[in-house]
């Protein structure tokens, strides 16, 4: 099927000319899936990470699917790894946000696997509530950016499942922690046997709040989409929970993984020093939700960047359109 696609690649007539099309993409996938432990790979998608996990030849499982269209991207890396034709036993979120989830309905389609996520995040992704919104009133990178973001429910479509508490498809002895905060059914994944933990956006190996930081993706522990973070008291605790694993290896849903003798220590000490934003809209208060969605949320802050964004573009816009004006009256 994907042989099938790149033969119906418009720009390229000739044999040659396909075949080393095909070879630079393979190639260009094969680097982009990095192994970060035994049979855990890791695929960036711009911003964010995919996880694939599992042997070539054996059950695998995906973990979380990186952005909308996608998919492509993620068939051709896991045929790469596992084989062609390979599909994996399913799919798992670790929370249904936007950059997160973006893939998955269009995978789970094509595989025909289920897609596993908490029941506290269910409704976000089933189309029954819209996320709690950001705030970019707490200042930073990504607190400017996530103006623009999405947070409106989605509805992944029926594949969607709640996460077993038991025995997972695909990820033998791994286990799942509830680690809710940054999204209320959010969870990370980890084995317990070589200490590898799959983090989401429980926190980030990136500075997402500097400019500098998002753009270089310097490897720093740092809390992960910091204005999407609607409890901070959990978010605390969960990054604290997972602290406590001693992790060896730590691969999130932003940033490049990390794996040095010092992890465990340098984790320890960013849990304990982890704080809430001086002030915003879930600093002191967290958005009240249940298993349908969203209850209460404490007022929004006034926010002058809109406004600040209204008004420049009136201005460019009279600007403009004077400069348009002039123009008609020349001719
Ligand atoms: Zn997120
Ligand atoms: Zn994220």
């Amino acid at each position: 099927m994907l042989k099938h696609d790149w033969k119906n690649f418009a720009g390229l007539q000739h044999a040659g000319a396909l075949d080393s099309y095909i070879v630079s993409r393979r190639c260009f996938f094969m680097k982009a899936i990095e192994r970060i432990a035994p049979d855990v790979g890791w695929l960036p998608i711009s911003f964010v990470n995919a996880y694939f996990v599992g042997h070539h030849g054996g059950p695998w499982a995906l973990i979380d699917s990186g952005l909308p269209g996608r998919a492509t991207q993620i068939l051709e890396a896991a045929e790469a790894r596992f084989g062609g034709g390979s599909r994996p036993e399913a799919i798992y979120l670790t929370h249904g946000h936007f950059y997160h989830a973006g893939s998955a309905c269009q995978l789970a389609r094509r595989w025909e696997v289920p897609i596993f996520v908490h029941r506290m995040e269910l409704p976000y992704v089933t189309g029954r509530s819209d996320y709690p919104p950001p705030d970019p009133t707490i200042g930073g990178a990504i607190a400017f950016l996530s103006r623009f973001m999405p947070y409106r429910a989605r509805d992944l479509g029926e594949r969607v499942r709640e996460l077993p508490t038991g025995e997972l498809l695909g990820l033998r002895d791994w286990k799942w922690l509830a680690t809710p905060g940054h999204s209320p059914g959010h969870v990370s994944f980890f084995r317990a046997s070589d200490g590898v933990l799959l983090a989401g956006d429980a926190f980030a190996t990136m500075n997402m709040d500097s400019w500098t930081g998002l753009i270089s993706a310097r490897k720093e522990l740092a809390p992960a989409g910091a204005p999407f973070n609607m409890d901070w008291e959990a978010t605390r605790a969960s990054v604290r929970k997972l602290a406590a694993l001693h992790p060896s290896v730590v691969g999130c849903g932003h940033g490049i993984p990390m794996s040095d003798p010092a992890l465990p220590e340098r984790l320890e000490r960013f849990a304990a020093r982890l704080r809430p934003p001086r002030h915003g809209r879930y600093a002191r208060r967290a958005a009240q939700v249940d298993e349908a969605g969203v209850v209460r949320l404490p007022p929004a802050p006034f926010d002058p960047v809109p406004i600040a964004t209204v008004g420049a573009l009136l201005l460019a816009g009279i600007a403009l359109g004077s400069g348009y004006v002039e123009e008609q009256l020349r001719d």
